[in-house]
C-alpha cells in the first residue's frame, strides 16, 4: 500500500495558505489518524508550514514510533497534552496564525489555547481535514469495501440462525460475535437490532424484547477495517410470510434504493441525490414516513461528509463514499430500511456492499 501522509500533509498545507492560516491544531482523532497513521485515543497534532509535530502521552510512546515514523516530530512526556504543545509552540518560528478545530474542541479547551497561547493567535475553523477525507484513495474504497464483506459475511450467519422467540439482543449477540470472527477491529456504532413495531424507530437501541412471528426485523450495524467503517441496513420478515401491507412499504423501500444507486453520479448536489429516492417515495403518497436524509459520507467515521440530504446543494465529489439509505416508518406498525454503502464515479456508482435485497422470510 502507497503512504499516502506525505501528499495528505501537502494537501493540507495547500488548504491552509489558500485560507490565509501559518497552520492547524488538529484534536480530531480520526483527522490525526487519516494525517499521520496514529490510532491511538489521546494524541494532538500541530501542523505548520515547515513543521508537523505530535503530541501524545507516555502511553502511546512505542505506538507512536511505529506509526507515524519519521513523518512528525514526536513530543511525548508524562505531562498533560496542553503542557506539551505550549512548551512546542515557542519553537515553531513563523507561525503566527493558527486554526483549531471548533467543531471538535470543547469551549473550554478553545479558551486556554486562546488565552495561553500569545502571541499566537488561534482561531476557529471548521471541517479543513473533513474536506480533503471526503475524497476516498483507492485503497480507502477497498478498506470499506473489505468492511463491507465482513459485514455481509457476518449477517450471512444471523439470517441462518434467527427463529421467533428470540429476543433482538440475543440477535445482535449472533451478529456482534461473527463480526468479531470474521475480522471486524471493533463496532463501529451501537448495532441496531429493532423487531415489530420497534423497526419504526430509525435508531433503536437493541433491546430484550422476544421477536414475534410475523414481525419486522431491521437490523443495521458495520464493520471496521483497517480504521475503516462499513454501514449496511436489512430488513426481514421473521416466522410468517409478510403481510400485503409489509410487501407493499418493503417493495417500496426497494423501489426507491434501486432508483437510487441508478441515478446517483459524482456531479449532482446532495439534494439531487436524495431526490432520487426521496421522489419515488413522495409519489406513493409515504413522503411524511421518509424523515431521515438519503445517505451520509463513511470513512474512518461512520457518519462524515458528504450527505445526501434535502438541504445541500453543493456538488458531490468523484470517489467519495456514501451509504443509501431509505427508509419508511410508520409509528406502532413498523418500518424498513435498506442500506448498502457506494463509491460515487462520474458515470455512477461502485457497490460496496453485497447482500441480497429482496423480501425475505427468516426462521
Ligand atoms: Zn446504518
Ligand atoms: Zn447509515
Amino acid at each position: 500500500m502507497s503512504d499516502r501522509r506525505p501528499e495528505r500533509l501537502q494537501a493540507l498545507h495547500r488548504k491552509l495558505a489558500a485560507d490565509g492560516l501559518d497552520g492547524l491544531l488538529v484534536t480530531s482523532l480520526p483527522n490525526i489518524r487519516y494525517l499521520t497513521g496514529f490510532s491511538g485515543t489521546s494524541a494532538v497534532l500541530l501542523v505548520t508550514g515547515g513543521d508537523a509535530v505530535f503530541v501524545s502521552d507516555f502511553r502511546y510512546r512505542t505506538q507512536a514510533a511505529l506509526e507515524i515514523g519519521d513523518l512528525a516530530r514526536i513530543e511525548i512526556d508524562s505531562g498533560s497534552l496542553w503542557q506539551r504543545l505550549f512548551k512546542v509552540l515557542p519553537e515553531l518560528s513563523g507561525a503566527t496564525t493558527l486554526g483549531f478545530e471548533a467543531h471538535v474542541l470543547t469551549a473550554q479547551d478553545a479558551g486556554r489555547l486562546v488565552d495561553a497561547a500569545r502571541p499566537w493567535r488561534f482561531g476557529p475553523t471548521v471541517d479543513i481535514v473533513e474536506g480533503l477525507r471526503t475524497v476516498k484513495a483507492p485503497e480507502e474504497v477497498e478498506a470499506i469495501r473489505d468492511a463491507g464483506e465482513v459485514a455481509t459475511a457476518a449477517l450471512g450467519q444471523l439470517v441462518v440462525s434467527l427463529r421467533a422467540g428470540q429476543t433482538e439482543q440475543e440477535a445482535a449477540a449472533v451478529l456482534e460475535s461473527a463480526l468479531r470472527r470474521h475480522g471486524t477491529e471493533g463496532y463501529p456504532f451501537p448495532t441496531i437490532v429493532a423487531s415489530g413495531p420497534r423497526a419504526a424507530l430509525p435508531h433503536a437501541r437493541t433491546s430484550r424484547r422476544v421477536i414475534a412471528p410475523g414481525d419486522f426485523l431491521l437490523v443495521d450495524f458495520g464493520a471496521v477495517v483497517n480504521g475503516y467503517c462499513s454501514d449496511i441496513t436489512r430488513t426481514f420478515v421473521v416466522g410468517a410470510p409478510a403481510s400485503a401491507r409489509q410487501v407493499e412499504v418493503y417493495e417500496l423501500v426497494r423501489a426507491a434504493q434501486r432508483a437510487a444507486l441508478a441515478g446517483l453520479r459524482a456531479g449532482l448536489t446532495g439534494r439531487q441525490g436524495d431526490a432520487l429516492a426521496r421522489d419515488l417515495i413522495e409519489a406513493a403518497g409515504w413522503g411524511d414516513a421518509f424523515g431521515h436524509s438519503l445517505g451520509h459520507g463513511v470513512g474512518l467515521e461512520v457518519h462524515e461528509a458528504p450527505r445526501l440530504a434535502k438541504t445541500v446543494e453543493s456538488p458531490l465529489p468523484a470517489a467519495a463514499v456514501v451509504t443509501v439509505e431509505p427508509g419508511v416508518y410508520l409509528p406502532e406498525w413498523g418500518g424498513v430500511r435498506i442500506e448498502d454503502d457506494v463509491a460515487l464515479r462520474h458515470d455512477g456508482v461502485e457497490l460496496l456492499t453485497e447482500f441480497p435485497r429482496d423480501l425475505t422470510v427468516l426462521g
